[in-house]
């Protein structure tokens, strides 16, 4: 017997069409690179992506073909992530603060054939341009009369050159929409092509409410660069339920932040625990400069955020929620909202349990395997490796076959990540794999470490890394940046450890900087820690 439902696909131009029909009047804002705001409307977005896709179609563009973005988070990327797919295109948002060299590396390897270029980002293709080449350059935001680089056209030219004779082209769930590179800490940058079909999915997972829980009512602001993992996939969930949508631009320091928080009613959002940071020390050198009327759902990931940055926020009325992912898992995996049979515990247990990276969304599967290849029980307390498995989960790297060995021969993603899941499904990352600290045969975790040091009052951020030791093979080495005015001292955070602490999990040394290294996402860059401590005299 065969069920007698529709094969109907899932596709962004689908989401794009009801949109169209049922939010016309919803506005989306964005802040100019002036830093003036600049409003429109969801009804004006979809009749420029339905024109973006039928101009790309007459420029030529194949099913398949990859158009570059080198783009902030602003309406134009907004049009490129629905109006490419609505083509057949694969739309492409490339971190442009990678080094150039990285970013022609990416470029070439994703075989990128047209690119969409934000005027302010042309040197950066100057730069390029003898590495890797495009077929068609279009340039957004250039003044009128402003030169263009040799062949580029004016993006709105291209807008403009649609009549509107437009259909959309036959397109199956499974066809490549999208594709991001991972930021690629250690090695070469991997690429992951994203289909309408997990698109879609991840789309539905996200906006549920036990996790970013978003609806036509809500205001979501987008913080995450749209290159890193399609902005967390919140431009697709507000498009997808009608939210109002604001970006960012290339705007990211606090007081820009919060001034959209505060003045556009922001209710839901997402960014890594150091733009939370940030924003903490904002609020708390201006406390009554913003004033944060109703609770914002603040999605923090990426990399785990310390207990103290929960509750400091949470006097200002945000709330952090956390989330985990990776640009393999498109990135929502797992979500932190408390489960009902843990709503009577402790508020200091509560705030404990939000500290982990959370229980599956629908559809997720994870497990923790031991180094022995078995599967490890819920509640067990010994950490092994992380993996997934899921609709929205890669199930190889684009044209990458040597790393064929991150997937397991019964088809789970091996992440790297270092953890445990307790009784209640909540899984805890102690550790990237590379970045387990084993002293003496016994294994540190660096994330509780970090994590606890940034509890510290005097304390800005904190990264702690493995250090080779000649006596106990490596120690952990604790790198601290003080806040404003803080004098705070190694005796004194070592005293502060150890309340938490056993002695010998205690870094041995504390080095005071004025700012942690980071990557281009704003993670720690603990490569780089690792790399100028390697040779530390212990004394
Ligand atoms: P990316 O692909 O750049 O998004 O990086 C993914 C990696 O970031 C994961 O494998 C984790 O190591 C780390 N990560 C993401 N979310 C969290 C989180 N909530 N807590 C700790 N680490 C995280």
């Amino acid at each position: 017997m065969e069920s007698t439902m529709m094969r109907f696909p899932l596709t962004l131009s689908c989401v794009l069409e009801r949109a169209g029909a049922y939010f016309e009047r919803t506005e989306i804002v964005e802040r100019r690179p002036d830093r003036s705001i600049a409003r429109t409307t969801i009804g004006n977005f979809y009749n420029r992506s339905r024109a973006l896709a039928e101009s790309l179609m007459k420029s030529g563009l194949r099913k398949g073909d990859r158009v570059a973005t080198f783009l902030w988070n602003d309406t134009v990327h907004l049009e490129a992530y629905f109006g490419v797919p609505a083509a057949g295109g694969v739309v492409h948002p490339v971190n442009i603060r990678l080094h150039p060299d990285e970013i022609a590396y990416i470029v070439r390897h994703a075989g990128d054939r047209f690119l969409i270029i934000d005027a302010a980002l042309l040197p950066l293709l100057e730069k390029i341009k003898n590495q890797a080449a495009f077929e068609r350059v279009w340039v957004a935001g250039a003044a009128p009369g402003a030169p263009l680089p040799a062949g580029a056209d004016h993006y709105e030219s291209l807008i403009a050159g649609a009549n509107g004779n437009f259909t959309y082209p036959i397109l199956n769930e499974d066809d490549p929409a999208a594709m991001c590179y991972t930021s690629g800490t250690t090695g070469r940058s991997k690429g992951v092509v994203y289909s309408h079909r997990s698109i879609v999915l991840h789309t539905f997972a996200e906006v549920m409410p036990d996790a970013f829980g978003i609806s036509q009512h809500d205001a979501v602001l987008v913080i995450s660069p749209m290159f890193h993992v399609n902005g967390w996939g919140l431009p697709h969930s507000a498009v997808f339920t009608g939210a109002k949508l604001v970006l960012t631009g290339m705007h990211f320091d606090p007081a820009a932040i919060l001034d959209l928080i505060v003045s556009e009613n922001i209710t839901v959002t997402g960014a890594i625990p150091t733009i939370w940071i940030a924003v903490r020390d904002a609020l708390e050198a201006q406390p009554t400069r913003w004033k944060i009327k109703n609770t914002l759902r603040a999605v923090v990931g990426g990399a785990a955020p310390p207990a103290a940055l929960l509750r400091a926020l949470e006097k200002f009325n945000i709330k952090l929620m956390h989330a985990w992912g990776m640009t393999e898992t498109s990135p929502v995996a797992t979500f932190g909202s408390l489960k009902s049979n843990l709503l009577s515990l402790p508020e200091c247990q509560q705030f404990e349990t939000r500290c982990k990276q959370g229980w599956s969304v629908p559809f997720m599967e994870t497990r923790v395997v031991d180094a022995g290849g078995a599967v490890v029980a819920w509640g067990g307390r010994d950490p092994g490796e992380l993996q997934v498995r899921g609709p929205w989960v890669a199930a190889s790297y684009y044209n990458n076959p040597e790393t064929a060995d991150r997937w397991t021969a019964d088809g789970w993603f091996k992440t790297g990540d270092v953890a445990t899941i307790d009784a209640d499904g909540y899984i805890c990352i102690t550790d990237r794999a590379k970045d387990l600290i084993k002293s003496g045969g016994e294994w540190i975790s660096s994330v509780d470490l970090e994590n606890a040091i940034m509890g510290h009052p005097g304390v800005h951020e904190a990264a702690v890394v493995a250090v080779p030791h000649p006596k106990w093979q490596e120690r952990p080495l604790a790198v601290v940046a003080r806040r404003a005015h803080s004098e705070v001292t190694a005796a004194e955070l070592s005293e502060f450890l150890s309340g938490h602490f056993a002695k010998w999990q205690i870094p041995d040394a504390f080095v005071f900087v004025s700012e942690i290294p980071k990557t281009s996402i704003g993670k720690f860059k603990k490569t780089a820690l690792r790399e100028q401590y390697k040779d530390w005299k212990w004394c």
